[in-house]
């Protein structure tokens, strides 16, 4: 499968995903209208359910290449590192800090 495949494949699951949006709206709305479909919706909605909870993994997975993810002050990867431990996905805030000390430093040796 190539990259406009399954780009095409994406834009076709969107317009579905609207199209399924507002027709939940309107079941919200107006449940006496629908209960007698009431079994082809929720079979329809448990099979949805069960095949995206089997790729939820992929929506977990970081934007961008991996081999982007690399402190630019120490050279490690940033990947795996909590995002409370970043200034952004190229610098450590350990990294950061640790320069303004050494900035600070420099300063007192005048
Ligand atoms: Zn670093």
């Amino acid at each position: 499968m190539d990259l406009k495949d399954v780009r095409d494949k994406l834009n076709t699951i969107s317009k579905i995903v609207d199209e399924h949006l507002d027709f939940l709206l309107e079941v919200r709305q107006d449940e006496e209208v629908y209960k007698d479909d009431i079994n082809d919706i929720g079979k329809m909605a448990r099979d949805v359910l069960s095949i995206l909870s089997k790729h939820s993994d992929l929506l977990h997975v970081s934007s961008g290449n991996e081999k982007e993810w690399v402190c630019e002050k120490c050279g490690k990867s940033t990947f795996e590192t909590n995002y409370e431990h970043l200034v952004h996905p190229t610098l450590h805030l350990g990294c950061a800090l640790k320069e303004e000390e050494e900035v600070e430093e420099i300063k007192y040796d005048r």
